[in-house]
């Protein structure tokens, strides 16, 4: 068992990629704490991943945007379990709009959320993980290559492979490793209510589109201590997608 017993922290999963991550902790034997926007669907999260094992599991309301709720959530999960070993920055948020109209607030409520949030975690990771504690940060493909209408989300990805390399480097010296998954297309609610999805603009060949369990599987590998010379690292899941002419 890779994770068994270590206290993990997963943002935005109450479904889709962060639930399915929060089963695969849980089946490894893992403490999950579900931090997500509303307690009644973090609580639920958290029931379902002690069905799939987790010896116990906390759902707390924790709006990612936000620095005190982020403190609270760290502060809660130190109070519960004595420690925090694995960070997984998942929660994220889409916004579809053409350059001409993509107003500040945009800007400001979209990198609160994708890139300050797992920032705001990174900070608490190091203030309170002993050596030895790991963080994995979900990008996307989109920080390399894009589509139109989603300026603000391919930059917050893209910087946030940036801030891995950052936190990987001061991360070393204290015994923290910090790594980022790129997921492809994935089979969650955000793949599908894309608008430029569903208008064609964006193509998905089926035989690349992944399921939330295919990303899960990297994530838990990269919080494991299997991978523990694994540093700084971004890893593409994404079936081949951008390797394609
Ligand atoms: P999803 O919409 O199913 O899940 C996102 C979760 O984040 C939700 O539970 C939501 O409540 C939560 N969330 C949103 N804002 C939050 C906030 N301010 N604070 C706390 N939680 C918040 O999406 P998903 O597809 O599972 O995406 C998970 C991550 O994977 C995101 O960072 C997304 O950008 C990334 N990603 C997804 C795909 C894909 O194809 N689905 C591809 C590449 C990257």
């Amino acid at each position: 068992m890779k994770t068994n017993a270590k206290v993990v922290i997963i943002t935005g999963g109450a479904g889709g990629i962060g639930l399915a991550t929060a089963r695969r902790f849980a089946r490894d034997g893992a403490v999950v704490v579900i931090a997500d926007l509303h307690a009644a669907a973090a609580e639920s999260a958290a029931a379902d991943a002690q069905r799939a094992g987790a010896p116990e599991a906390l759902g707390l309301a924790c709006d990612v945007s936000k620095q005190s709720d982020v403190e609270a959530t760290v502060a809660r999960t130190l109070e519960r379990f004595g420690r925090l070993d694995v960070v997984v920055n998942n929660a994220g948020l889409m916004i579809f709009r053409p350059l001409p109209e993509v107003t500040a607030e945009d800007w400001t409520r979209l990198l609160g959320v994708d890139l300050l949030g797992a920032f705001f975690f990174i900070q608490q990771a190091f203030r309170h993980m002993q050596p030895g504690g790991s963080i994995v940060n979900v990008s996307s493909i989109h920080a390399v290559e894009t589509t139109p209408l989603v300026a603000p989300y391919a930059t917050a990805k893209a910087a946030l492979l940036s801030l891995t390399r950052s936190a990987a480097i001061e991360g070393t010296p204290r015994g923290l490793r910090v790594n980022a998954v790129l997921p492809g297309a994935i089979d969650t609610p955000m793949l599908w209510n894309n608008p430029n999805v569903k208008s064609g603009a964006e193509r998905i060949d089926p035989a690349t589109v992944g399921k939330p369990e295919d990303v899960a599987e990297v994530i838990v590998f990269l919080a494991s201590d299997a991978a523990r010379f694994v540093q700084g690292a971004a890893i593409r899941i994404d079936g081949g997608r951008l390797s394609r002419l």
